[in-house]
C-alpha cells in the first residue's frame, strides 16, 4: 500500500456520454485551430488530475492508466512537485544554461550519475524532449567514434525529429511523406519472442550481430541504438540474453551502446532503468518522461570519455535543462524515493500480469501477455492464429473509455494494449480499472 493523500477523490465516475458536451464543443473550436496532424487517443479534454484520476471537462472522473505515456509516474500534480515548480518560479524561470548557469541543472546530473547503470565516470546533458536527448546520443557517439553507421531496431520508436524518425521503424503515422530521411542509419531484426519462433536472446542476438558484420563492418558502426523494452512497438520484452550479448559486442568493437530508456526509464519496470534486469551497463542513456513529474526534461549520461570528447559549445539548446523543470525533477526523484516506487511497480506487476494472464485463458483472443513492472501489455489476436488484430483493440480502449479508463494502444500492428499506470495509483482504484478493461474485453469477443 502507498501512504499518499490525493488533493481529488481516487474513485471513477462517469456522469455524461463520452466526450461530454463540453469536451464535444472543445474539439470543434480545437478543429478550426489546431492541425489536423495532432492527434489525441481519446476525445475528452483534462480539466484536473491527480494520483490516478483525470476529470475532464465534463465533470467525469476516469481512471488513468497511460500517465500521459508514462511520464506521470508520480502523478500529475504530485504536492512536492508542485511545490518545488511554484517555489523556483517565483524565483527565475529562466536564464540559459548557456549564458548563466545554475545549481539546479548540476543537481540533476549529479543524481543521474548515481542513479543510472554503473559506477563509472559520468557526464550528463539536459534537453527538452525525448527525441532530442536522442539525437544528441548519436552526435556523441559519431564525435566519439568518427564513426558514422548507427544501428536501430525493428519496431523502434524513438522520436518525430528527422533523425529520429529515421531511427523510428514505423511508416504509419510517424514517417510517412515526411523523408527524405537521415541516412546511415541500418535497421536490424528485434528479439520478439511472441512473433520470431522463439529465439533465444543468444540466438537472435548473434542474427544482429552477423548481419552488422556482412553487411555494415563493425568498424563502420559508431553506436547501436535500442530501447530495452520496446515501447511504442509494442511493449516487446526482448529474450533473455539478447541486451547483454549486443552490449558485449559493441563493447569489443568500439561501438556505443545507447539504451533509449525514454519510456522505461525512471523506475517504471520495477528497476530505476529497465537496462538493470540484464545486468547491461550502456555507454549512454537516454532518458525524459518520468523524469520530471509532466514537466519537459530529458538528459542523456554516459560514460565521460565520450561525452567530454565533445568541444565546448558544441551541445546544447536554449531551454535545455530549464531551471523549473530541473527543480521539478529534483522534487520527483526525491519522491520516487521517498515512495520506493521501483519496488511499487514491481507490486503493480505482481498483481496484474495473473490477472492479465487469467483473462488471456478466458477471452482467447489475447495471444500474448508481456512486460514488466507497471510497464504490462496484451496483444489482441484473431483466435487461433497470431494475425493481429487492431480493429478488435481500438474497440476495446473505446469500451473501456465509455465506462472510465483510459487506456493506451501501440504496436507495429496496432493491436497492442498497454498499461502505464502512474505508479503511486491507489490499489483499489487499479482494481477497479483492471476489471472495466476486462469486462470491455469480454463484452466485444461474446
Ligand atoms: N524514445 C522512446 C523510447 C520513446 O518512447 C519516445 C516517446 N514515446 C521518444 C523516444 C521520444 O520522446 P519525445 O516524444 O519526448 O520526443
Amino acid at each position: 500500500m502507498l501512504d499518499t493523500a490525493h488533493r481529488l477523490a481516487q474513485r471513477r465516475n462517469v456522469i455524461t456520454s463520452l466526450p461530454g458536451p463540453r469536451s464535444a464543443a472543445l474539439a470543434a473550436r480545437r478543429k478550426a485551430a489546431v492541425a489536423a496532424g495532432v492527434g489525441s487517443s481519446v476525445p475528452v479534454y483534462a480539466a484536473d488530475a491527480d494520483g490516478g484520476i483525470i476529470v475532464d471537462v465534463d465533470g467525469n472522473s476516469l481512471i488513468d492508466l497511460g500517465s500521459g505515456i508514462a511520464v506521470t509516474s508520480v502523478g500529475a500534480a504530485h504536492p512536492a512537485v508542485v511545490a518545488a515548480i511554484a517555489d523556483q518560479a517565483a524565483r527565475f524561470t529562466h536564464t540559459c544554461f548557456m549564458v548563466t548557469p545554475y545549481e539546479g541543472y548540476v543537481q540533476v546530473a549529479e543524481e543521474l550519475a548515481a542513479l543510472t547503470p554503473g559506477d563509472h565516470e559520468k557526464r550528463t546533458v539536459l534537453f527538452n524532449s525525448g527525441a532530442e536527448a536522442v539525437e544528441n546520443a548519436i552526435k556523441v557517439a559519431r564525435l566519439a567514434t568518427g564513426k558514422s553507421a548507427i544501428v536501430a531496431f525493428d519496431h523502434a520508436y524513438h522520436g518525430r525529429t528527422n533523425l529520429t524518425m529515421a531511427l523510428t521503424a514505423k511508416f504509419m503515422p510517424y514517417k510517412a511523406n515526411f523523408g527524405p530521411f537521415a541516412p546511415e542509419i541500418h535497421r536490424m531484426p528485434m528479439s520478439y519472442p511472441y512473433r520470431d519462433g522463439g529465439l533465444s536472446g543468444a540466438e537472435a542476438a548473434k542474427r544482429v550481430i552477423s548481419r552488422i558484420e556482412v553487411q555494415l563492418g563493425a568498424d563502420a558502426v559508431a553506436a547501436l541504438v535500442i530501447e530495452p523494452i520496446q515501447g511504442e512497438g509494442g511493449f516487446i520484452v526482448p529474450a533473455p540474453g539478447f541486451l547483454p550479448a549486443l552490449a558485449d559486442w559493441a563493447a569489443r568493437n568500439n561501438v556505443v551502446f545507447i539504451a533509449d530508456e525514454v519510456q522505461t526509464g525512471f523506475a517504471r519496470t520495477g528497476a530505476w532503468f529497465a537496462s538493470q534486469h540484464e545486468g547491461v551497463v550502456p555507454d549512454i542513456v537516454t532518458m525524459a518522461k518520468g523524469i520530471a513529474g509532466g514537466m519537459p526534461l530529458a538528459a542523456i549520461t554516459g560514460r565521460a570519455d565520450l561525452l567530454d570528447a565533445v568541444h565546448p559549445g558544441g551541445l546544447g539548446g536554449t531551454y535545455g535543462g530549464n531551471p523549473v523543470a530541473c527543480a521539478a525533477a529534483l522534487a520527483t526523484l526525491a519522491t520516487m524515493r521517498e515512495l520506493n516506487l521501483p519496488a511499487r511497480a514491481r507490486a503493480i506487476e505482481a498483481a496484474v500480469l495473473p490477472r492479465l494472464r487469467a483473462l488471456a485463458e478466458e477471452v482467447g483472443v489475447i495471444g500474448d501477455v508481456r512486460g514488466r513492472g507497471a510497464m504490462l501489455a496484451i496483444e489482441i489476436v484473431r483466435p487461433g492464429t497470431g494475425e493481429p488484430d487492431p480493429v478488435l483493440t481500438k474497440a476495446v480502449a473505446a469500451e473501456a473509455l465509455s465506462r472510465g479508463v483510459l487506456v493506451l494502444t501501440c504496436g507495429t500492428y496496432g493491436n497492442v494494449i498497454r498499461l502505464l499506470p502512474p505508479l503511486v495509483i491507489e490499489d483499489d482504484l487499479l482494481d477497479d480499472g483492471l476489471g472495466v478493461l476486462a469486462d470491455a474485453l469480454r463484452a466485444l469477443t461474446r
